[in-house]
């Protein structure tokens, strides 16, 4: 699905991430662990060019995103769909409009389409009698929940999520957590920035212990959590278990 090659990300003189390779393949879910300031969060949005990389190549299929002019890039970066830590609803919408704005305005759906699969979608997950409230009426959990619904309506090829539990309440974390694995059971690409170590361990494919400008060890969750070499990321899943 994308192939991400040798990207670096300088803030001034400040090396943020050096030399960063992987492929990101149909149906895998990659869980991105590593200490704060670490530079998952910029990893993940270079991915979108939310962050540009200083050098290297970032392919969607075969189309490298730097040789893209403004208008393909509008086309296509809606196929690599976000979720963010703070939801990033908008707040001046209804529920319901939240999830049909972007699909219509991209002919995904007509109108009438969109309202029947964003209110199916809601019903799946027991929100539908919250489609004309405004997100400030939501809880966090479910707000998050609207906001993956909103991704995936855009028919995304890839979903990255930057911790999206962690603005959560504890007794919300579930629901949210719940719907990720259900996408990726249903075969949705997934990047998930993440410090819930049971979700990593249980639903990704494959973890990235990203550290020191890289990432410093990478395999199955098997291999990660249960025989860790790097000694760093020993000492990471000790502090957090
Ligand atoms: P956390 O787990 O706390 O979310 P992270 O791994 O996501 O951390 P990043 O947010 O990617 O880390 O930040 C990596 C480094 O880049 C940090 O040292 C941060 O201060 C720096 N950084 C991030 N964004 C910018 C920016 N816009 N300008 C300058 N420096 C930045
Ligand atoms: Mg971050």
């Amino acid at each position: 699905v994308m192939r991400i090659d040798g990207i670096c990300k300088k803030y001034g003189d400040h090396e943020v991430l050096n030399n960063i390779s992987i492929d990101i393949n149909k149906g895998d879910v990659i869980a991105v662990i590593g200490p704060s300031g670490c530079g998952k969060s910029t990893f993940i949005r270079m991915l979108n060019l939310l962050e540009k990389p200083t050098s290297g190549r970032i392919f969607f299929g075969n189309t490298e995103l730097s040789s893209l002019n403004e208008k393909e890039l509008t086309e296509i970066i809606p196929k690599i769909g976000m979720v963010f830590q703070q939801f990033n609803l908008f707040q001046n919408m209804m529920v319901k409009q939240n999830i049909t704005l972007s699909p219509v305005l991209h002919k995904i759906y007509t109108e009438d389409e969109a309202d029947a699969w964003a209110m199916n979608m809601l019903e799946r997950v027991g929100l539908a009698q919250h489609a004309h409230k405004y997100p400030a009426q939501l809880s966090g959990g479910q707000q998050q929940r609207v906001a993956i619904i909103r991704t995936i309506a855009m028919k995304p090829s890839i979903v990255l999520f930057d911790e999206p539990t962690s603005a959560l309440d504890p007794e919300m974390v579930n629901e949210v957590l719940n719907m990720m694995k259900e996408l990726a059971d249903e075969g949705m690409t997934m990047v998930v920035v993440t410090h819930e170590m049971k979700f990593a361990q249980n639903v990704s494919n494959r973890v990235l212990f990203f550290n020191n400008k890289g990432i410093q060890e990478q395999g199955s969750p098997d291999e990660i959590f249960n025989h860790p070499k790097n000694e760093r990321l020993k000492e990471f899943l000790s502090q957090i278990e």
